[in-house]
């Protein structure tokens, strides 16, 4: 590289052209688009040098430059079209100090001028040495195409914004701002409004930084298991890790809201008993007005959240105010009280069905398909069902149930206090009095205890029972 690319400031500098011709008015094009003070020294000059100067556009001589008539100046083109002038020019102007080119003439000049893709404050300067000028004009087109004529608005636009952006920390969350603001924001505004929306759509993407610091907020759904935090997901460790608020139900035991992070804060939503506690309504806009501030929320339910856990009208509420939301799956309570007991939910043979009902809801006391669960060899989870015990008993017992079938109650299931009772059908109400459950239970329905089922089979097959 023999010519170093600069960037000169010519601002209220002086440059001087020697020329007044057709060769000087395509330099005085390029170098109007600076706010140099520019004064051309030439007889005869063109129409449009002639209407420059008289616009003060440029400080117009109508006779050769003399000596000390460059003095001061940066610049000095030698623009004349003849040798001589030009070589003349140049001895006055290094004589002055000035760097000097001659057009078309390279080996004489001190500078050349690139070939220049002008996008206000954006320049690219192209240059081939003087080896390729019809390459050099290639490139310019084809640079020209790719730079949208946008890039030097939004560039602009940015200028303006510089200083407050250092209000951002330093590094990639400042490269990330300008980066989206240069790749989709920025441009999507000129193309809906020019420079105005250009400023708008910065201002609003600064605020949205400063204010928040992060993404808008979301709120995850999050399944927290039985109660064991070993059964818990990898997914629903991580997101408690990065909560920065948790909301959660009554059954999630302290183990597992210790998972927390600790600047988070944690809010108990369980609604006790009937009445009392927190009302659906005040959930929501507790998910709504956090995750609008842009925190990350955690909503923490005991086993799935789809299960028994009023999910769809919590979505449903952050649908409505626009915030994204996602479910994370967790172990429900019918999943691991059948584990308790080594059995199997469903069984050839036996059930190919299995169902997931509750004993309560907002009515009170729920009614179901009784028929169906009183047939031999159904199963199901009756989940909320110790009160509704006597109910559901009398109920199936109406729809023909034999009442030796066996009931297994899983109190606590999972946890270090896990308790499990046999019961029948005939027999569940009063087994569940005696047992005096005080935690959450599960009842299953046609199931019994693995090792109980099969030394029932041993008896069976020795000819005793
Ligand atoms: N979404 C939860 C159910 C919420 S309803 C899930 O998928 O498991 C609350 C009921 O779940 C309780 O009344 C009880 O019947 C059952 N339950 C929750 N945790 C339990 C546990 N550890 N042991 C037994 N039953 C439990």
């Amino acid at each position: 590289m023999r010519h170093f690319p600069i960037f000169v400031d010519l601002d209220g500098h002086r440059v001087v052209v020697s020329g007044a011709g057709a060769c000087a008015e395509a330099k005085l094009r390029l170098i109007l688009k600076t706010h140099a003070e520019v004064q051309v020294f030439g007889e005869g000059p063109t129409g449009q040098i002639l209407r420059w100067h008289e616009a003060r556009r440029i400080d117009l001589h109508e006779r050769a430059i003399e000596p000390g008539d460059a003095v001061g100046a940066v610049l000095l083109y030698g623009a004349n079209d003849d040798r001589e002038l030009d070589l003349r020019a140049a001895g006055i102007g290094r004589a002055a100090g000035a760097m000097v080119n001659l057009v078309d003439r390279l080996e004489e000049s001190d500078f050349i001028t690139p070939a220049i893709v002008d996008r206000d404050p954006v320049t690219v300067a192209i240059g081939t040495e003087g080896a390729a000028p019809v390459l050099a004009r290639k490139i310019k087109a084809e640079t020209e195409e790719r730079l949208a004529s946008s890039v030097g608005v939004l560039a602009r636009v940015a200028r303006g914004f510089r200083e407050r952006v250092e209000a951002l920390p330093a590094g990639r969350v400042r490269r990330a701002f300008w980066k989206r603001y240069y790749d989709r924001v920025g441009p999507a505004a000129h193309a809906r409004g020019g420079g105005e929306a250009v400023a708008a759509s910065l201002e609003g993407l600064l605020q949205d930084a400063l204010g928040a610091g992060r993404e808008p907020g979301r709120v995850h759904f999050v399944g927290a298991g039985p109660g064991d935090p070993d059964l818990m997901t990898h997914r629903a460790r991580r997101l408690l890790d990065e909560a920065d608020v948790v909301a959660h139900d009554r059954l999630v035991p302290l183990e597992i809201l210790e998972l927390a992070r600790r600047e988070a804060r944690i809010v108990d939503v369980g609604k006790v008993g009937y009445g009392g506690g927190w009302e659906q309504g005040e959930i929501n806009d507790l998910l709504v007005d956090h995750a609008v501030r842009g925190d990350v929320v955690v909503r923490l339910k005991s086993g799935d959240p789809g299960i028994f856990g009023r999910l769809d009208e919590e979505t449903a509420a952050l649908d409505e105010a626009g915030i994204a939301w996602d479910v994370v799956p967790g172990v429900t309570a019918a999943a691991a009280a059948a584990a308790a007991i080594g059995a199997s939910l469903t069984c050839r043979k036996r059930n190919s069905e299995l169902r997931i009902v509750t004993g309560a809801d907002l009515d009170g006391f729920a009614e179901h398909d009784w028929r169906e669960l009183a047939s031999p060899g159904a199963v199901a989870g009756v989940y909320m069902g110790v009160r509704a015990a006597h109910f559901i008993s009398g109920r199936l017992l109406m729809h023909g149930a034999d009442g030796r079938r066996p009931v297994t109650i899983v109190e606590n299931a999972s946890r270090p206090d896990q308790r499990v009772i046999t019961s029948t059908i005939a027999g569940l109400a009063e087994d569940l009095r005696r047992a005096r459950i005080t935690g959450p239970a599960m009842l299953l329905l046609g199931l019994s205890p693995r090792h109980l089922a099969s030394a029932a089979m041993t008896r069976l097959a020795s000819g005793d029972g």
